[in-house]
């Protein structure tokens, strides 16, 4: 598993432009893919949503059963911005002693 607390301010804003860019080529791929409809909707275990329409089950699931949520990656990306930040302040502490 990643540490992200060892990475540098640098090395987490590499990351961060990583996670963003694959978030966006997973969203690209969810405008080709056809998914049957469960009837009910869709419901993601993870945050408990459920969605009725098909572009809006693309956007939270991904294009294959083997992408990563939207709620996993906002989540995952929420932390790496608030850790990106309090590197930020710490370096601006730094600079400004
Ligand atoms: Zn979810």
């Amino acid at each position: 598993m990643l540490d992200l607390n060892k990475l540098s301010f640098e090395e987490l804003d590499k990351l961060l432009e990583k996670v963003v860019e694959a978030r966006n080529v997973a969203w690209e791929k969810m405008e080709t893919l056809t998914i049957p409809h469960p009837g009910d909707g869709w419901n993601c275990f993870h945050c408990g949503m459920v969605f009725h329409h098909e572009h809006q089950a693309r956007l939270h699931f991904g294009p294959t059963p083997e992408s990563t949520p939207r709620c996993i990656l906002e989540r995952d990306t929420d932390l790496l911005v608030r850790q990106l930040r309090t590197l930020e302040e710490k370096h601006h502490e730094h600079s400004v002693e």
